[in-house]
Protein backbone atom coordinates (compact mmCIF):
# COMPACT_ATOMS: atom_id res chain seq x y z
CA UNK A 1 0.00 0.00 0.00
CA UNK A 2 0.76 3.61 -0.48
CA UNK A 3 2.86 5.61 2.32
CA UNK A 4 0.98 8.65 0.99
CA UNK A 5 -2.24 9.87 0.10
CA UNK A 6 -1.86 10.74 -3.50
CA UNK A 7 -4.41 12.88 -5.59
CA UNK A 8 -5.84 11.71 -8.46
CA UNK A 9 -7.64 14.49 -10.05
CA UNK A 10 -11.28 13.87 -12.97
CA UNK A 11 -9.69 16.81 -14.88
CA UNK A 12 -7.23 19.12 -16.04
CA UNK A 13 -6.37 20.87 -19.48
CA UNK A 14 -2.72 21.17 -18.79
CA UNK A 15 -2.24 19.49 -22.42
CA UNK A 16 -3.96 22.51 -24.19
CA UNK A 17 -0.99 24.78 -23.84
CA UNK A 18 1.35 22.08 -25.83
CA UNK A 19 -1.36 21.81 -28.95
CA UNK A 20 -2.97 24.80 -28.87
CA UNK A 21 -0.63 27.56 -30.40
CA UNK A 22 -1.87 30.87 -29.05
CA UNK A 23 -1.54 29.56 -25.40
CA UNK A 24 2.01 30.52 -23.77
CA UNK A 25 4.44 27.53 -24.33
CA UNK A 26 5.96 26.39 -21.09
CA UNK A 27 7.89 23.13 -20.09
CA UNK A 28 5.59 20.27 -18.39
CA UNK A 29 9.19 19.55 -16.89
CA UNK A 30 10.38 22.75 -15.68
CA UNK A 31 8.76 24.78 -12.39
CA UNK A 32 6.66 27.33 -13.65
CA UNK A 33 5.35 30.03 -12.28
CA UNK A 34 2.07 30.38 -14.95
CA UNK A 35 -0.38 27.89 -15.53
CA UNK A 36 -1.39 25.26 -12.55
CA UNK A 37 0.48 21.96 -13.36
CA UNK A 38 3.55 20.90 -14.26
CA UNK A 39 5.65 17.92 -13.49
CA UNK A 40 8.02 19.37 -10.33
CA UNK A 41 4.56 21.15 -8.96
CA UNK A 42 2.81 17.96 -9.28
CA UNK A 43 5.36 16.16 -7.49
CA UNK A 44 5.29 18.47 -4.48
CA UNK A 45 1.96 18.61 -4.28
CA UNK A 46 1.53 14.34 -4.35
CA UNK A 47 -0.44 15.29 -7.31
CA UNK A 48 -0.80 11.66 -9.28
CA UNK A 49 -2.44 12.47 -12.25
CA UNK A 50 -5.76 12.00 -13.15
CA UNK A 51 -7.74 12.86 -16.77
CA UNK A 52 -5.73 14.63 -19.10
CA UNK A 53 -8.53 16.32 -21.28
CA UNK A 54 -8.32 16.91 -25.34
CA UNK A 55 -10.69 19.58 -25.64
CA UNK A 56 -10.92 20.86 -29.64
CA UNK A 57 -11.67 25.01 -29.61
CA UNK A 58 -14.10 26.47 -32.05
CA UNK A 59 -12.01 27.30 -34.78
CA UNK A 60 -11.48 30.85 -35.85
CA UNK A 61 -10.13 32.86 -39.07
CA UNK A 62 -6.79 32.42 -37.46
CA UNK A 63 -6.65 29.00 -37.80
CA UNK A 64 -7.64 29.73 -41.19
CA UNK A 65 -4.58 31.15 -42.19
CA UNK A 66 -2.00 29.10 -40.12
CA UNK A 67 -0.15 26.69 -41.26
CA UNK A 68 -0.23 22.90 -40.83
CA UNK A 69 -4.01 23.14 -39.98
CA UNK A 70 -3.68 22.93 -35.77
CA UNK A 71 -2.38 26.52 -34.66
CA UNK A 72 -5.48 26.93 -33.26
CA UNK A 73 -6.93 30.09 -31.28
CA UNK A 74 -8.66 29.05 -28.51
CA UNK A 75 -11.09 32.37 -28.72
CA UNK A 76 -13.37 32.15 -31.34
CA UNK A 77 -15.49 34.74 -32.15
CA UNK A 78 -17.76 36.40 -29.52
CA UNK A 79 -21.00 33.77 -29.03
CA UNK A 80 -19.40 31.26 -31.99
CA UNK A 81 -17.22 29.16 -29.49
CA UNK A 82 -20.54 27.12 -28.26
CA UNK A 83 -21.52 26.43 -32.59
CA UNK A 84 -21.36 23.08 -33.63
CA UNK A 85 -17.51 21.95 -34.97
CA UNK A 86 -16.74 19.95 -38.34
CA UNK A 87 -15.56 16.47 -37.82
CA UNK A 88 -12.29 16.56 -40.00
CA UNK A 89 -10.84 19.24 -38.36
CA UNK A 90 -12.09 18.11 -34.47
CA UNK A 91 -10.49 15.00 -35.62
CA UNK A 92 -6.82 16.98 -36.73
CA UNK A 93 -6.91 19.08 -33.69
CA UNK A 94 -7.94 15.36 -31.45
CA UNK A 95 -4.73 13.96 -33.08
CA UNK A 96 -2.60 16.42 -32.33
CA UNK A 97 -3.52 16.35 -28.57
CA UNK A 98 -2.96 12.69 -28.43
CA UNK A 99 0.54 13.09 -30.18
CA UNK A 100 0.83 15.85 -27.62
CA UNK A 101 0.29 13.58 -24.78
CA UNK A 102 2.24 10.99 -25.90
CA UNK A 103 5.20 13.18 -26.65
CA UNK A 104 5.21 14.52 -22.97
CA UNK A 105 5.15 10.78 -21.86
CA UNK A 106 8.37 10.15 -24.08
CA UNK A 107 10.12 13.21 -22.91
CA UNK A 108 8.91 12.88 -19.55
CA UNK A 109 11.50 9.25 -19.29
CA UNK A 110 8.59 7.12 -16.72
CA UNK A 111 7.80 10.67 -14.94
CA UNK A 112 4.42 10.36 -16.47
CA UNK A 113 2.49 6.86 -17.68
CA UNK A 114 -0.80 6.87 -19.96
CA UNK A 115 -2.81 4.44 -18.30
CA UNK A 116 -5.20 1.83 -20.37
CA UNK A 117 -5.74 -0.83 -17.48
CA UNK A 118 -6.73 0.05 -13.63
CA UNK A 119 -4.03 -2.19 -12.63
CA UNK A 120 -1.41 0.32 -13.79
CA UNK A 121 -2.56 2.92 -11.89
CA UNK A 122 -1.57 2.03 -8.55
CA UNK A 123 1.54 0.73 -9.90
CA UNK A 124 2.11 3.99 -11.65
CA UNK A 125 1.47 5.97 -7.94
CA UNK A 126 3.61 3.35 -6.17
CA UNK A 127 6.41 3.96 -8.27
CA UNK A 128 5.59 7.72 -8.20
CA UNK A 129 4.98 8.27 -11.64
CA UNK A 130 2.39 10.75 -13.03
CA UNK A 131 -0.45 8.77 -14.27
CA UNK A 132 -2.40 10.02 -17.65
CA UNK A 133 -5.71 9.04 -18.21
CA UNK A 134 -6.67 9.72 -22.06
CA UNK A 135 -10.06 11.49 -21.83
CA UNK A 136 -11.78 13.27 -25.03
CA UNK A 137 -14.29 16.49 -23.88
CA UNK A 138 -16.49 16.02 -26.43
CA UNK A 139 -16.96 14.00 -28.65
CA UNK A 140 -16.57 15.51 -31.92
CA UNK A 141 -13.17 14.12 -33.14
CA UNK A 142 -15.59 10.05 -33.00
CA UNK A 143 -17.20 10.14 -36.64
CA UNK A 144 -21.04 9.50 -36.15
CA UNK A 145 -20.63 5.76 -37.33
CA UNK A 146 -18.28 5.67 -34.52
CA UNK A 147 -16.12 3.51 -37.07
CA UNK A 148 -12.89 5.61 -35.24
CA UNK A 149 -13.88 4.88 -31.49
CA UNK A 150 -11.86 1.29 -31.17
CA UNK A 151 -8.65 3.28 -33.04
CA UNK A 152 -9.11 5.58 -30.34
CA UNK A 153 -8.96 3.03 -27.58
CA UNK A 154 -6.10 1.33 -29.13
CA UNK A 155 -4.44 4.27 -28.78
CA UNK A 156 -5.15 4.20 -25.17
CA UNK A 157 -8.24 6.55 -25.23
CA UNK A 158 -10.25 5.56 -21.71
CA UNK A 159 -12.57 8.24 -20.87
CA UNK A 160 -15.22 10.49 -23.62
CA UNK A 161 -17.31 13.00 -22.75
CA UNK A 162 -20.43 13.02 -24.96
CA UNK A 163 -20.58 16.50 -25.30
CA UNK A 164 -18.70 19.80 -24.02
CA UNK A 165 -20.83 22.84 -23.96
CA UNK A 166 -21.61 22.75 -27.84
CA UNK A 167 -24.07 20.38 -29.89
CA UNK A 168 -22.43 17.99 -31.33
CA UNK A 169 -23.64 14.51 -33.55
CA UNK A 170 -24.16 12.94 -30.38
CA UNK A 171 -25.87 15.07 -27.78
CA UNK A 172 -26.54 18.50 -26.11
CA UNK A 173 -24.29 20.20 -23.83
CA UNK A 174 -25.50 22.89 -21.24
CA UNK A 175 -24.27 26.62 -22.31
CA UNK A 176 -21.86 26.98 -19.45
CA UNK A 177 -22.46 31.26 -19.38
CA UNK A 178 -25.04 32.28 -16.56
CA UNK A 179 -27.48 30.59 -14.41
CA UNK A 180 -30.13 27.94 -14.66
CA UNK A 181 -31.06 24.64 -14.76
CA UNK A 182 -28.98 21.99 -16.91
CA UNK A 183 -32.43 20.96 -18.36
CA UNK A 184 -31.53 22.40 -21.81
CA UNK A 185 -32.46 21.08 -25.57
CA UNK A 186 -33.08 17.37 -26.35
CA UNK A 187 -31.93 14.31 -24.93
CA UNK A 188 -29.29 11.98 -26.99
CA UNK A 189 -29.69 11.41 -30.54
CA UNK A 190 -29.26 7.53 -31.76
CA UNK A 191 -25.97 8.46 -32.87
CA UNK A 192 -25.45 9.66 -28.98
CA UNK A 193 -27.29 6.14 -27.64
CA UNK A 194 -25.19 4.10 -30.10
CA UNK A 195 -22.01 5.75 -28.12
CA UNK A 196 -23.09 4.90 -24.64
CA UNK A 197 -23.39 1.45 -25.84
CA UNK A 198 -20.46 1.24 -27.72
CA UNK A 199 -17.97 3.13 -24.80
CA UNK A 200 -19.66 -0.09 -22.39
CA UNK A 201 -18.82 -2.77 -24.61
CA UNK A 202 -15.00 -1.27 -25.09
CA UNK A 203 -14.86 0.03 -21.41
CA UNK A 204 -14.48 3.26 -21.70
CA UNK A 205 -15.50 5.64 -19.40
CA UNK A 206 -18.54 8.20 -20.08
CA UNK A 207 -18.05 11.81 -18.76
CA UNK A 208 -21.62 13.44 -17.99
CA UNK A 209 -19.92 16.91 -17.33
CA UNK A 210 -21.22 19.29 -19.38
CA UNK A 211 -23.72 17.30 -20.98
CA UNK A 212 -27.94 18.80 -20.29
CA UNK A 213 -30.11 16.68 -18.08
CA UNK A 214 -32.02 15.15 -20.76
CA UNK A 215 -28.80 13.35 -21.88
CA UNK A 216 -28.15 12.82 -18.28
CA UNK A 217 -30.61 10.85 -18.46
CA UNK A 218 -30.71 8.77 -21.08
CA UNK A 219 -27.51 7.72 -20.13
CA UNK A 220 -28.78 6.45 -16.79
CA UNK A 221 -31.09 4.73 -18.55
CA UNK A 222 -28.81 2.87 -21.19
CA UNK A 223 -25.18 2.71 -20.16
CA UNK A 224 -24.35 -0.50 -17.67
CA UNK A 225 -21.53 1.37 -16.01
CA UNK A 226 -21.22 3.83 -12.91
CA UNK A 227 -22.64 6.78 -13.82
CA UNK A 228 -19.61 9.95 -13.67
CA UNK A 229 -19.43 13.65 -13.39
CA UNK A 230 -15.34 14.34 -13.80
CA UNK A 231 -15.50 17.86 -13.07
CA UNK A 232 -18.77 19.30 -11.57
CA UNK A 233 -20.36 20.98 -8.68
CA UNK A 234 -23.89 20.92 -6.43
CA UNK A 235 -26.58 22.97 -7.90
CA UNK A 236 -28.12 23.02 -4.83
CA UNK A 237 -25.75 25.47 -4.00
CA UNK A 238 -24.56 27.21 -7.34
CA UNK A 239 -27.44 27.16 -9.80
CA UNK A 240 -24.94 26.58 -12.92
CA UNK A 241 -26.57 24.48 -15.32
CA UNK A 242 -22.96 23.00 -15.34
CA UNK A 243 -23.77 21.92 -12.00
CA UNK A 244 -25.46 18.70 -11.09
CA UNK A 245 -29.10 18.52 -9.09
CA UNK A 246 -30.13 16.73 -6.24
CA UNK A 247 -31.86 14.21 -8.15
CA UNK A 248 -28.91 13.80 -10.55
CA UNK A 249 -26.53 13.40 -7.49
CA UNK A 250 -29.06 10.62 -6.17
CA UNK A 251 -28.92 8.90 -9.88
CA UNK A 252 -25.44 8.68 -9.24
CA UNK A 253 -25.43 7.20 -5.74
CA UNK A 254 -27.67 4.69 -7.60
CA UNK A 255 -24.90 3.60 -9.96
CA UNK A 256 -22.09 3.43 -7.42
CA UNK A 257 -21.19 6.20 -9.05
CA UNK A 258 -18.57 9.46 -8.55
CA UNK A 259 -18.67 13.15 -9.04
CA UNK A 260 -15.50 15.03 -9.19
CA UNK A 261 -15.55 17.84 -7.60
CA UNK A 262 -14.70 21.60 -9.71
CA UNK A 263 -12.20 24.12 -8.42
CA UNK A 264 -14.10 26.27 -10.89
CA UNK A 265 -15.10 29.89 -8.97
CA UNK A 266 -17.75 29.59 -11.34
CA UNK A 267 -19.29 26.72 -10.55
CA UNK A 268 -18.68 27.02 -6.78
CA UNK A 269 -20.54 30.65 -6.00
CA UNK A 270 -23.76 30.92 -5.37
CA UNK A 271 -23.78 34.16 -7.57
CA UNK A 272 -21.93 32.38 -10.42
CA UNK A 273 -19.41 35.32 -11.14
CA UNK A 274 -16.18 35.13 -11.62
CA UNK A 275 -13.93 35.83 -8.33
CA UNK A 276 -10.63 34.66 -8.01
CA UNK A 277 -10.83 35.48 -4.44
CA UNK A 278 -13.71 33.44 -4.11
CA UNK A 279 -12.50 31.70 -0.18
CA UNK A 280 -11.64 28.18 0.09
CA UNK A 281 -14.29 27.34 2.40
CA UNK A 282 -16.44 28.09 -0.52
CA UNK A 283 -15.32 24.89 -2.33
CA UNK A 284 -15.54 22.87 1.02
CA UNK A 285 -19.02 23.39 0.86
CA UNK A 286 -19.60 21.83 -2.22
CA UNK A 287 -17.73 18.76 -0.94
CA UNK A 288 -19.63 18.86 2.81
CA UNK A 289 -22.85 18.84 0.16
CA UNK A 290 -22.23 16.60 -1.89
CA UNK A 291 -21.00 14.04 0.66
CA UNK A 292 -24.01 15.13 3.04
CA UNK A 293 -26.31 13.79 0.07
CA UNK A 294 -24.72 10.83 -1.66
CA UNK A 295 -22.02 9.70 1.00
CA UNK A 296 -18.21 9.89 0.75
CA UNK A 297 -17.63 7.24 -1.69
CA UNK A 298 -19.46 9.13 -3.91
CA UNK A 299 -16.99 12.14 -4.39
CA UNK A 300 -13.41 12.69 -5.90
CA UNK A 301 -11.68 15.84 -6.73
CA UNK A 302 -12.18 16.94 -10.77
CA UNK A 303 -10.10 20.49 -10.49
CA UNK A 304 -10.09 21.85 -13.85
CA UNK A 305 -6.80 23.10 -13.19
CA UNK A 306 -5.54 25.11 -16.26
CA UNK A 307 -8.83 25.59 -17.60
CA UNK A 308 -10.55 27.84 -15.29
CA UNK A 309 -9.93 30.10 -12.66
CA UNK A 310 -10.06 28.67 -9.25
CA UNK A 311 -10.13 30.44 -6.15
CA UNK A 312 -6.34 32.16 -5.55
CA UNK A 313 -6.56 30.52 -1.80
CA UNK A 314 -5.49 27.24 -3.92
CA UNK A 315 -3.34 29.34 -6.37
CA UNK A 316 -1.98 25.97 -8.43
CA UNK A 317 -1.82 22.51 -7.77
CA UNK A 318 0.62 23.46 -4.85
CA UNK A 319 -2.28 24.41 -2.77
CA UNK A 320 -4.22 20.66 -3.05
CA UNK A 321 -2.71 20.36 0.88
CA UNK A 322 -4.81 23.46 2.03
CA UNK A 323 -8.01 21.65 0.46
CA UNK A 324 -7.13 18.42 2.33
CA UNK A 325 -6.25 20.12 5.64
CA UNK A 326 -9.92 21.97 5.44
CA UNK A 327 -11.74 19.54 4.39
CA UNK A 328 -10.21 17.38 7.52
CA UNK A 329 -11.46 20.74 9.97
CA UNK A 330 -14.74 20.83 8.14
CA UNK A 331 -14.89 16.46 9.28
CA UNK A 332 -13.88 14.36 6.71
CA UNK A 333 -11.74 11.54 8.85
CA UNK A 334 -8.51 10.32 7.15
CA UNK A 335 -10.03 7.22 5.30
CA UNK A 336 -12.89 9.49 3.97
CA UNK A 337 -9.92 11.85 3.15
CA UNK A 338 -8.53 9.06 0.94
CA UNK A 339 -11.54 7.87 -1.01
CA UNK A 340 -11.55 11.50 -1.82
CA UNK A 341 -7.70 11.35 -3.15
CA UNK A 342 -7.64 8.49 -5.30
CA UNK A 343 -9.65 5.46 -4.07
CA UNK A 344 -12.94 6.31 -5.64
CA UNK A 345 -11.28 6.85 -8.65
CA UNK A 346 -9.45 3.45 -8.30
CA UNK A 347 -12.82 1.95 -7.90
CA UNK A 348 -14.27 3.75 -10.38
CA UNK A 349 -12.03 2.65 -12.96
CA UNK A 350 -11.71 -0.80 -12.24
CA UNK A 351 -15.52 -0.59 -12.27
CA UNK A 352 -15.76 0.67 -16.07
CA UNK A 353 -12.15 -0.20 -18.01
CA UNK A 354 -11.79 -4.13 -19.32
ZN1 LIG B 1 -14.89 21.15 -18.84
Amino acid sequence: MMNRRPILDGHVDTLQPFYLSNRTRRSFFQKSDTGHIDLPRARSAGWGGGFFSIFVPAPTPSIMESTGGVKQDIRAPRGDFMKPIEFPYALEMAKAGMECLFALEDESEGGLKVVRKSVEIQSALEEDRIVAILHFEGAEAVDPGLDSLGGFYTKGLRSVGIVWSRPNDFGYGVDLRGQGSPDQGPGLTQAGKELVKACNRLGILIDLSHLNEKGFWDVEKISSAPLVATHSCAHGLSPSPRNLTDRQLDAIRGTEGVVGINFSVRFLRRDGETIPETPLSELVRHFTYVAERIGVDHIAIGSDFDGTTIPIEIGDVTGLPKLMEALQRSGFDQEDLAKISYKNWIRILSATWR
